[in-house]
């Protein structure tokens, strides 16, 4: 069995600091998801993993939010000979343009890569209600949040480790004068 947090924190994946976060929170971890895309060789069993944790339940489609989540919906989606379909953002939340149709009644397992407020998962789930199609469950790679979010249907997750994020006035590491770094791709 892999030794999941030893290879994030070799390649890359866990990073320790000072990190602004898309919230506006500050935090001393953080996980940059594009470590692992870089590397499939260590991404696909993890890609596996998930998928093997929906090995014959009743999903008809796999769906994932834009830009990392589209990645492991397809590769899960493979892996499960299922449909795949992408979220994309738009005012007020998410929705599958291009052309991606939902069937009434079909089973959907929405899945991303790293879930911290749930906030991309929730949207997705939104979006497949919308179209009366029945979210089924959701699967992330990595599990970071402080509070696990209640989704109202079943939540797996390959790795999980509880981070704790802080209100920039609360900050012990501003406290010490840490350097606050902004990742991402922004
Ligand atoms: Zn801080």
């Amino acid at each position: 069995m892999i030794d999941i947090e030893k290879m994030f924190k070799e390649i890359g994946v866990i990073k320790e600091g000072h990190f602004l976060l898309h919230s506006g929170l500050h935090s001393g971890i953080y996980f940059e998801k594009f470590r692992l895309i870089e590397h499939p060789e260590y991404a696909i069993p993890l890609f596996e993993l998930l998928a093997s944790q929906f090995e014959g339940e009743p999903i008809d489609t796999v769906a994932g939010p834009t830009t990392g989540g589209s990645i492991i919906a397809f590769e899960v989606a493979r892996v499960l000979r299922k449909r795949c379909i992408i979220a994309e953002k738009v005012e007020g939340g998410r929705d599958f343009l291009r052309g991606f149709g939902l069937k009434p009644d079909e089973n959907i397992l929405v899945v991303d890569d790293v879930l911290t407020t749930g906030a991309s998962v929730k949207d997705v789930i939104s979006a497949i209600k919308r179209y009366n199609a029945n979210p089924y469950a959701v699967g992330v790679l990595i599990d970071r949040s402080n509070e696990i979010p209640d989704f109202g249907i079943p939540l797996y997750s390959v790795y999980r480790k509880r981070v704790e994020n802080f209100n920039p006035e609360d900050c012990p590491l501003c406290k010490l004068g840490v350097p606050l770094t902004k990742p991402g791709g922004v």
